[in-house]
């Protein structure tokens, strides 16, 4: 049994399906107010894209 004493790969959460996407798999990204959101797949980006403030509040 493995245990990982510390993760040195932040998670991140997709703000539209709620899904955690590692930083270094996450190739869907989207910029705004400065801010740069992460998401598991073009859809979920596409979908964020379209109504940004509905996913960040
Ligand atoms: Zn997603």
């Amino acid at each position: 049994m493995k245990t990982q004493s510390h993760e040195t790969e932040q998670n991140l959460k997709d703000p539209v399906c709620g899904m955690e996407v590692s930083h270094a798999a996450a190739s869907e990204k989207y910029v705004y107010q400065d801010k740069t959101y992460y998401f598991c797949s073009g859809a979920c980006r596409e979908t964020f894209e379209t109504e940004p403030e509905k996913y960040i509040h």
